[in-house]
């Protein structure tokens, strides 16, 4: 690990301008993924500010009736939350399927958005990897790929984002909210937060430098059959190679996000539309220009396998 100064921050304005005014300063919030990466010397901050003292930790109703959570509020006690659980289901199940007990009693709400990918070679500095350093080339392509992403990907960068929450927060369309360095504040709809890989996979988010995760806010409660369907390697504690987070209405209505496909969250109107016809038609415009690799591949049918066990769920449950 490199050496780093270290501060904590008393309020939203200041830590954002900390940040803009310090060359190579970043956030620390939980730590479980930024500290792994500065010991492995893929993340060098020259300082961190810490965010914990900035009263960022409380899970409060909005006047339209939605939820707003507050950047530092612990995966655990959100997915605890008693209206979390009732009203925003698919968000509990999702966190609960992500990480082990104890990496959710540290990681928050922003730190969890931010997370960094999963791929191999991003951890691997002896390889090629154009997010950690760009230009210098992309090893997984034509390398491991069989976690890696089918939709979204460009040239440069294959790599999906690893969260279990961010899919549940896409297909509940919640808003981010931030605090910029210049005492200003903006809402991101969650759709428009993370970036695809383009020439600039390093690019994640459209957070400008020093802004700064307030806030995470969801909509009113919409009801219906709330499920997180994870697909992984192991039983627990492993990232998803396909996730669906959905919200399934009586009649044939409904809303659905994949995870472990792209870079972002994936949400597709048009497959949405099809919900009452059957996983075949949905699965294939969420597919809708699927490139995979031959280690990947078996993705394709495992989306329509997914979405079929998402419907029998949702039946069973109504
Ligand atoms: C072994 C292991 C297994 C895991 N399994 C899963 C899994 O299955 N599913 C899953 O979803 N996750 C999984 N995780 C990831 C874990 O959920 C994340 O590490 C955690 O959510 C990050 O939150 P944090 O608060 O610790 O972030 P930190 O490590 O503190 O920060 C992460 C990033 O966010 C930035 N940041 C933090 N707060 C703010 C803010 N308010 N505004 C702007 N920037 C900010 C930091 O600068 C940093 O770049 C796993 C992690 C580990 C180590
Ligand atoms: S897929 Fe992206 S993260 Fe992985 S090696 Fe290629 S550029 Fe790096």
């Amino acid at each position: 690990m490199k050496p780093f100064t270290y501060t904590r921050a008393t309020s939203p304005a200041e830590a954002a301008a900390a940040v803009a005014r310090t060359p190579g300063a970043k956030f620390i919030a939980g730590g479980t993924n930024l500290l792994d990466l500065m010991k492995l010397q893929i993340e060098t901050p020259a300082h961190l500010i810490d965010v914990q003292d900035l009263k960022l930790d409380r899970i409060e109703k909005t006047k339209d009736g939605g939820l707003r959570i507050g950047a530092l509020v612990r995966n655990t006690a959100l997915a605890s939350d008693e209206t979390v659980r009732r009203d925003y289901g698919v968000l509990s199940r999702a966190l609960l399927a992500g990480a082990s007990g104890q990496l959710r009693n540290k990681a928050t709400t922003a730190g969890n958005l931010l997370q960094r990918t999963r791929c191999p070679y991003f951890y691997d500095t002896n390889q090629a990897c154009n997010k950690r350093k760009p230009g210098s080339g992309c090893a997984a392509i034509g390398g491991f790929s069989r976690n890696l992403a089918i939709l979204g990907t460009s040239d440069a960068c294959i790599a999906t984002h690893p969260s279990d929450m961010a899919v549940a927060m896409r297909v509940l369309d919640a808003t981010v909210e931030t605090a910029r360095p210049d005492g200003g504040t903006r809402a991101i709809a969650i759709a428009d937060f993370h970036t695809l890989p383009g020439k600039t996979p390093h690019i994640e988010t459209v957070l400008a430098p020093g802004e700064l995760i307030t806030a995470v806010t969801l909509p009113a409660p919409v009801g219906g059959t709330h499920i997180y369907h994870k697909v992984r390697d192991r039983a627990s504690y492993a990232f998803a190679l396909i996730s669906v987070a959905a919200v399934i209405q009586p009649g044939g209505r409904g809303r659905l996000a994949f995870g472990g496909l792209a870079h972002k969250p994936w949400q597709v109107d048009a497959a949405d539309q099809k919900i009452g016809s059957g996983a075949k038609p949905v699965a294939a415009a969420v597919l809708a220009g699927a490139k995979t690799t031959s280690q990947n591949a078996f993705k394709l049918p495992l989306v329509e396998r997914s979405i079929s066990a998402v419907f029998a769920e949702a039946r069973a449950q109504a």
